[in-house]
């Protein structure tokens, strides 16, 4: 992906106002000097989406995302950021970056695009051209028949473009080189191989059912080929390709992403047929990771879409298996996991077409907590009336409970699995205890620190939110902020990073405003600034007020969490010298919030009316 220059960025940015990108995708109504409309992001009745042309930045009261015209596009379409930059510099018409210059850096980057583009076209050709085979083939029949017995009806068939691969040889790779295609691009699409004699190309799907590999822009980049009727492999796939990577990809996001989204949930599933009959019964917010176990991949891009998945496997063993190590992937990502348990023996799509659509919503509305499921998984394999049995099985539990943050979290499961086991919790909490020293040992000599899930979104008190609002709108509020507070004196962590970022850039005098700062962070923290400026009113003229005000009641919390921590630190201190310079520090502390008590009453003016 090409790095793009800042200059062009703010080009793009600038091209494509924000009203109009998110207008061409969502309903919006005026609402004051905003816009107002369904978030498109969670399901709701009421609007509490909204978008400030004025600020070029979005905002969604209930789901919290929110960030300025290229991350609309990011989370709505789920591209990357460079995706997103290339799809507004063409919707405004503005040639795109390392297309027009010169450089050999340039060159290898065109050429580079060039083959792509021509990969992208064999794929569409081999796709329509299976598409026809099946819908309208003589040959075709044998593949329609076999949907047909299955339960996939002609909607399913057209909506997921399913196609036919005939018997013979090479029927594909001749019609594709009739259509100007060279043998090389077609075997480097993955659609055709070389005999191993060297003499030949020939298809590489043959007599095989075809389903259609998107990417999320709806491309397709690649294919699996199911056998009709007994034959091996039964799966045959694409191998990958510059447009494929099978652990990048899952089956069919970009036909569910926004239902997904809308649902805030996901149905995760294993197989291609499993993902097109629960489509089939209007589950429609379903994915299929097309492969044994979820990988890392796949989890971090099933969450730009949700933060909540149902992971219904095959019930027997090696799927049961899966899904342990697809729930240990998912947490990682922070999403929340549930399981519709199968019966051995059952998948979906088995299910579906024994049972119907009903039970199968029986069974994703009592889905299970993963972590029931879990316990009982692992009983099936470890021995646990075993005192050893039972380490095991708490070994690898905690691999899972440690990554959790919140106390309250961990206690909730250490005490599951205390119960789970007939034993005392706090011979479970010690385990986890020393576990979770072990691994930080093991971690400081390695690895690097691990991510961890469930971290609770950032609280700010009103006095930083209010500063950083006003810091973050008027360049002149920044200013007087840079000369007059320093950043150390923000508690919360995350606003301290964002202040000394912003007064970095102001030190360079870089600062070009919020919409182009908003680009450098992270998800989180873009919806935390786009949300704290949704929420503080505009100070208007008053910034100078509201700022000294801001900056008088920080000073004062920070006093007064130090005096407190200070005074907690005198009383368990022995050190006589120590303590010396405690009380010393102390006093200092407690001087100088007088001193600013003092100077408050002096220069207090109107309070309260921002
Ligand atoms: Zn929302």
């Amino acid at each position: 992906m090409a790095r793009f220059s800042d200059e062009f960025i703010e080009r793009v940015r600038v091209a494509n106002p924000i009203q109009d990108v998110i207008g061409e995708r969502v309903q919006l109504k005026k609402a004051g000097k905003s816009l107002k409309g369904l978030c498109p992001f969670h399901r709701e009745k009421t609007p509490s989406f909204f978008v400030a042309p004025d600020k070029g930045f979005y905002h969604c009261f209930s789901c919290h995302k929110g960030g300025n015209v290229i991350q609309f596009l990011m989370e709505f379409e789920g591209l990357s950021f460079g995706e997103a930059v290339e799809q507004l510099a063409r919707r405004a018409g503005i040639a795109i970056e390392g297309d027009v210059g010169a450089g050999v850096r340039d060159e290898q980057l065109v050429r580079r695009r060039a083959q792509q583009q021509r990969l992208y076209e064999v794929c569409q050709f081999a796709q329509q051209w299976y598409e026809r085979e099946l819908l309208t083939g003589e040959r075709g029949a044998v593949a329609r028949e076999y949907l047909r017995g299955r339960g996939v009806g002609e909607a399913a068939m057209r909506a997921f473009r399913l196609g036919y691969a005939p018997e013979g040889w090479d029927e594909l790779t001749v019609a594709a080189r009739k259509a100007g295609y060279r043998d090389e691009e077609l075997m480097m699409a993955g659609v055709s191989v070389r005999s191993e004699d060297g003499t030949s190309v020939y298809d590489r799907f043959r007599g095989r059912l075809i389903f259609p590999v998107w990417d999320l822009s709806g491309n397709v980049i690649a294919f699996a080929g199911r056998v009709i009727g007994v034959g091996e492999p039964k799966y045959l796939n694409s191998p990958e390709t510059p447009l494929y990577t099978k652990s990048r990809v899952l089956y069919p996001l970009h036909l569910t992403k926004r239902a997904i989204q809308q649902r805030g949930l996901a149905i995760l599933c294993e197989g291609y047929m499993d993902a097109i009959m629960l489509a089939q019964h209007r589950f429609t917010y379903v994915v299929a990771s097309c492969g044994t176990a979820l990988t890392t991949d796949q989890a971090h891009l099933l969450k730009r879409f949700t933060s909540k998945v149902i992971v219904a496997y095959d019930g027997d063993r090696a799927g049961q298996e899966a899904t342990v190590r697809s729930v240990g992937v998912l947490l990682e990502e922070g999403i929340d996991v549930f399981i519709a348990p199968l019966e051995g023996g059952e998948d979906p799509d088995s299910f579906l077409r024994e049972r119907g659509g009903e039970a199968f919503r029986e069974l994703v509305e009592h889905a299970v907590p993963f972590f029931p499921y879990l316990l009982e998984a692992l009983r099936a394999r470890i021995d646990v009336r075993t005192p050893h049995g039972q380490r095991e099985l708490c070994e690898q539990v905690f691999a899972l409970i440690t990554r959790f943050e919140d106390p309250l979290v961990k206690g909730g499961y250490v005490n599951q699995l205390a119960g789970f086991l007939g034993v005392s919790p706090g011979l479970i909490e010690r385990g986890l205890r020393e576990y979770e020293e072990r691994a930080r040992g093991e971690r400081r000599e390695g690895e690097g620190v691990m991510r961890k899930v469930g971290t609770a979104r950032p609280q700010l008190s009103a006095a930083e939110e209010h500063l950083l609002a006003l810091v973050l709108r008027d360049p002149q509020a920044l200013k007087h902020a840079y000369t007059n507070f320093s950043a150390e004196f923000l508690r919360n962590e995350v606003a301290r990073k964002l202040l000394e970022q912003v007064y970095a850039y102001h030190a360079r005098g870089t600062w070009r405003g919020v919409e182009a700062f908003l680009l450098e962070l992270s998800e989180e923290h873009a919806a935390l600034v786009t949300g704290l400026l949704a929420r503080v009113p505009d100070a208007g003229e008053q910034w100078r007020e509201a700022l000294d005000d801001c900056i008088a009641t920080l000073h004062n919390e920070w006093y007064d969490a130090e005096i407190a921590r200070l005074r907690g630190e005198l009383d368990t201190e022995k050190d006589e010298e120590r303590i010396r310079l405690i009380m010393r520090d102390l006093q200092l502390y407690q001087k100088k919030k007088q001193d600013r008590v003092k100077r408050l009453v002096l220069t207090a003016g109107e309070q309260g009316e921002w």
